[in-house]
């Protein structure tokens, strides 16, 4: 039985990569999949999901207009793949579930649980009460534990606290640590936190 998926973490985890992989994987058994990435992410060009390890692909950039429904899939697509997942609106994230379940397509969504705030983001607060299997990428902290906050830092390296819940194309501009660095930090210095960075 087809199935929504969450696959989430924390930046930097290898999201994008699992992403192609999990992509290869299908194509290599001869089945098509349809790839989809928040269409504002600039990183790597819109309509494009790169991974850090060097791999790029086109996928369709999905906006607040995007309605994913069967009647917009070609007719062979045996899996749909969501980059940024963390952009998806709720009612999305309901049509992807839906396309799972009633259409009989698995769809594997890759992102962040929370922000550099520790809050949800939409598109994660609705995966995380609907998708069927949830999934956390691991990932560790510069202390050596798992990392499961993100924290966001100015271009000097200082912690940032507050502001607009999406940076665009500052990957760079994150730390993924562990909640214990996250809030050590809180209000601080980050580089002065002890171990933070190693
Ligand atoms: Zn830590």
């Amino acid at each position: 039985m087809a199935k929504l998926y969450f696959r989430y973490a924390a930046m930097n985890a290898g999201k994008s990569t699992a992403l192609l992989q999990a992509a290869h994987n299908y194509e290599e058994r001869g089945m098509k999949v349809a790839l989809f990435t928040a269409a504002h992410d600039d990183r790597a060009g819109t309509g494009t999901i790169a991974s850090r390890l060097g791999l790029v692909r086109k996928a369709a950039g999905f906006g607040a207009d995007t309605v994913f429904e069967r009647a917009g899939l070609a007719d062979d697509v045996a899996c749909v793949l969501v980059d940024e997942a963390q952009f998806l609106s709720r009612e999305q994230v309901v049509q992807l579930h839906r396309l799972a379940q009633c259409d009989g397509i698995p769809v594997l969504c890759y992102g962040l649980r929370n922000d550099f705030r520790g809050e949800a983001f939409p598109g994660s607060a609705a995966l995380l009460c609907l998708a069927d299997t949830l999934e956390e990428m691991k990932t560790v902290c510069a202390c050596g534990r798992k990392a499961s906050m993100n924290m966001r830092l100015d271009s000097s390296g200082r912690r940032v606290s507050e502001g607009e819940q999406v940076l665009i194309g500052g990957n760079d501009r994150y730390r993924a640590v562990c909640p214990s660095c996250f809030y050590a930090g809180a209000g601080a210095d980050a580089a002065s936190a002890p171990g933070l960075f190693g």
